[in-house]
């Protein structure tokens, strides 16, 4: 009997220990190792910056990698916009670490070190799926927090796609390979680690993510990676408000607007981001030009390190929405002043459901659509009042491009041209040159109390 229960002990304490080893052991992947004569990445391509940041990892016994968009654009021959550490530290160890750094963020804990005006973004070492309460999923699968620690390893299968999922050591000059990141990038492919859809709903931020690289790159999106795009589109509408609004800026304002826009367009993600814009957009090709001149000449004033500004970019991406609706309203009879008053709120606070804008941004927009009914009306002093407008140059701007974009404004433009740099006596005559304002209709107003109606009568 003592037998017969041991065998039983044995065989039951055994079923778990396979049960878990079947279950979910990962399979090791060895990486790919290539050596600094083969990628030729020097030291000096590198932030000193991050390379302080990773040595000083390494002298506390840590590991510490450049990562993402650093690895991948010097690989690229391009010079990166920033540099990302990966380290086995946690946030808590790396703050230790460097005086000159903060822990940020709530979805994912990283850490900020700051060298006068550069960040070096360290992140630790992300983990697989587990239970852990510190990974929380919504009931669409996005994970609304990730703070599962891993290695190196599990930190590589954790990233977007595999050209941004090299990780370089600066104490051995070597790049580790784990998701065949290196063949993609030379075939100028982009492809996303694991299983496409559910890397998408873990964050749809990754559909604009292949999108902007795609775009930025000059990257075909691989096969399996591209096909949910367009079908998934609808996730973006679980993404918060204030996150999308960095994304946008960073699709429209990295120099890649043109491209980035035709693939938002093509894959449906457009109508997700601005429901209302690619709705108009849809039905009345009017509209196109005007939103084709806003991306190149924002592409163009960024390649000529020119100033833009989000309000602008907004100003013309929202526009088909608050044109339509402004028309609409004029249709049915309402006055202009009230049509663009109407018109304005409404495509402002059904935009906000989806995109967080910023008072700073939303303010100047609307005074640059403001100034699209206003510039017309130069009559008496108004011309000159309109010039000292604090928003007059951004709405100048916005009539000459919808002039570029070939709406009829009876030269509205060249009009304005001319009165900036005309003397103030050139500039009289050009105002008593034009036409009268069109009569308002007289109405009789009525007294507003007795008091005034006795006046009235006096
Ligand atoms: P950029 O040139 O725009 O900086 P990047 O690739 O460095 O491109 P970052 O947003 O700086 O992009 O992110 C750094 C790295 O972090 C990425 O390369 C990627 O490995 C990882 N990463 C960022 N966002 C995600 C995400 N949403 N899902 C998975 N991995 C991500
Ligand atoms: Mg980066």
């Amino acid at each position: 009997m003592i037998k017969r229960l041991l065998k039983r002990l044995s065989t039951t304490s055994k079923t778990p220990k396979q049960g878990m080893a079947t279950k979910k052991a990962p399979k090791r992947i060895d990486p790919t190792v290539i050596q600094q004569d083969s990628h030729g990445i020097c030291e000096s391509d590198i932030s000193q910056s991050a390379l302080k940041v990773m040595n000083r990892l390494n002298q506390g016994g840590f590991e510490g990698y450049l990562v993402g968009g650093g690895v991948r654009d010097l690989l690229l021959n391009a010079s990166p916009k920033d540099f990302d550490v990966a380290t086995d530290a946690t946030p808590e160890q790396v703050k230790q670490l460097f005086r000159n750094s903060r822990i940020i963020g709530r979805r994912f804990r990283i850490v900020h070190v700051r060298f006068g005006r550069e960040i070096i973004e360290v992140t630790t070492f992300r983990g697989q799926n587990s239970d852990s309460n510190q990974q929380i999923e919504s009931d669409t699968g996005q994970l609304l927090r990730d703070n599962v620690y891993g290695d190196l390893e599990s930190d590589a299968l954790r990233r977007d796609f595999t050209a941004n999922a090299l990780y370089y050591s600066a104490k051995d000059q070597c790049i580790y390979d784990y998701t065949n990141g290196i063949e993609d990038l030379n075939n100028r492919q982009l492809t996303m680690i694991g299983d496409p859809v559910t890397r998408y709903k873990e964050d749809p931020v990754r559909l604009l993510r292949a999108i902007r690289f795609s775009a930025k790159l000059g990257f075909n999106i691989e096969a399996n990676t591209q096909a949910p795009i367009h079908e998934q589109a609808h996730l973006l509408s679980h993404v918060p408000p204030a996150r999308l609004f960095e994304e946008i800026l960073k699709l429209f304002l990295s120099g890649y607007a043109t491209a980035t826009y035709e693939l938002l367009r093509q894959y449906g993600l457009l109508d997700e981001l601005f429901p209302e814009s690619a709705r108009v957009l849809d039905n009345h090709f009017s509209y196109a030009p005007l939103i084709d001149e806003m991306i190149t000449n924002t592409d163009k004033r960024i390649r000529t390190n020119k100033r833009v500004t989000p309000a602008f970019v907004y100003a013309a991406l929202m526009w088909p929405a608050m044109h339509d609706e402004f028309l609409k309203l004029r249709e049915s009879g309402v006055s202009e002043v009230d049509a663009f008053g109407q018109a304005s709120q409404r495509a402002i606070s059904l935009q906000l459901q989806r995109i967080m804008i910023p008072k700073r941004f939303l303010v100047p927009m609307r005074q640059i659509w403001e100034l699209q009914w206003r510039l017309p009306k130069r009559q008496g002093k108004r011309a000159q009042r309109l010039l000292d407008h604090p928003k007059f140059r951004a709405g100048y701007d916005f009539l000459l491009m919808r002039e570029a974009a070939g709406e009829q404004l009876d030269e509205l433009g060249s009009w304005w041209n001319q009165y900036q740099f005309a003397d103030e006596e050139a500039r009289e005559k050009m105002v008593n040159e034009l036409a009268p304002m069109p009569n308002k209709k007289r109405r009789r107003r009525k007294p507003k109390n007795k008091a005034n109606a006795q006046n009235h009568h006096e």
